[in-house]
């Protein structure tokens, strides 16, 4: 029988999970990662975020490390991991939905200028002012760096939504309405085009640092930023420096590379900025929990199932 062992949302919400899986699969043995009494021989799938340093590597039976999230990095962080169990991310169309629905309200914001807005309502400030009222949507080309499970989703609604949209991958892409770039060689005039970037990348040793005032500085004047990847793409002080400076009109953040941001960060008081606390997409338990009875249904019937981690390319 398949023993899954969760440490996902803490402590308090185990008893969530197992009533989940109960009802969905009745044969799995569900245990909690805090249990003391956990017998680490007999975990077969490990359900994490952010597993302690070593743990995964008790676990000698272990066939796969599931992600409760679509990033991996708080598992690749543990340098200890067990190298030759599969680890596969969080997916589900739910997580590709919400992203795009947070994209959109983040790229309708910064056409708008909501985050003014906002900061003149909480002085109680009737503020008028600027240019980019005047945009429309129609007019403004949306970049997006990444365009895999989620980017991909993303860029398609923003094309529905009437915007001209860009994008940025590895690889040669075919997306409807969307002008692709690739590689290093591409991101100069993908760069070059866009009035709003949206960065969406995942976490690898090429991304990380990726957004440098150098990059910002390539977009048109002034443009919008959007960072719904991870926070360690971008370069902090060379984004204060950028919506300093004006290069950057605004930006809707919702990663950063310390979470919870903190209290002392500039970014909180910086004019033109929105921070949400990593919230850009979350699928609810019960969606989490019917994704991962799929993958711990094919692998026990020896399928392959997508959302692989490959430890290669880094994503
Ligand atoms: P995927 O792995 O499906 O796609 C990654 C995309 O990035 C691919 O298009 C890939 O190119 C591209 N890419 C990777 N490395 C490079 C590089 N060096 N240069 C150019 N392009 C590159 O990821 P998802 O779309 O599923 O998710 C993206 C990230 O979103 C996650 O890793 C996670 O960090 C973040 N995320 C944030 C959430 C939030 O709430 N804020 C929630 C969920 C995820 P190619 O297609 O050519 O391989």
């Amino acid at each position: 029988m398949a023993c899954l062992v969760v440490k996902a949302g803490g402590r308090s919400v185990f008893p969530e999970w197992k009533a989940l899986f109960a009802e969905l699969m009745p044969q799995l043995d569900v245990r909690d990662w805090y249990d003391s009494a956990l017998d680490p021989t007999e975990v077969t799938y490990a359900l994490v975020w952010e597993p302690d340093a070593g743990r995964l590597a008790q676990m000698p039976h272990l066939k796969a490390v599931l992600s409760v999230a679509v990033g991996v990095d708080h598992i690749t962080a543990d340098p200890n991991r067990p190298r030759h169990v599969p680890i596969i991310r969080m997916g589900g169309a739910e997580t590709a939905i919400q992203m795009a629905d947070y994209v959109q309200w983040a790229v309708f914001s910064l056409l708008r200028e909501a985050p003014r807005w906002h900061t003149g309502q909480q002085e109680r400030q009737w503020t008028r002012r600027g240019m980019p009222q005047t945009r429309l949507s129609t007019e403004t080309r949306v970049g997006v760096m990444g365009l895999g499970s989620l980017g991909g989703h993303v860029a398609q609604r923003l094309v529905q939504t009437g915007f001209q949209v860009s994008g940025w991958a590895r690889h040669e892409k075919y997306i409807e309405g969307v002008t692709c770039h690739t590689g290093p060689e591409g991101l100069p005039a993908f760069l070059g085009e866009c009035d709003t970037l949206v960065c969406l990348l995942p976490e690898t040793a090429e991304t990380r640092g990726i957004i440098t005032y150098d990059v910002l500085a390539q977009l048109k004047k002034p443009s919008g930023f959007v960072n719904v990847g991870r926070g360690a793409l971008v370069v902090e002080a060379d984004l204060l420096r950028a919506l300093q400076d004006e290069t950057l009109h605004g930006a809707v953040l919702d990663v950063f590379s310390t979470e919870p941001l903190p209290e002392t960060s500039p970014l909180w008081g910086q004019p033109g900025v929105l921070i949400t606390p990593h919230v850009a997409s979350e699928a609810s338990r019960a969606t989490r929990a019917r994704y991962v009875v799929s993958v711990i249904q094919a692998l026990e019937q020896g399928q392959d199932v997508p959302l692989r981690y490959d430890a290669e390319r880094g994503y």
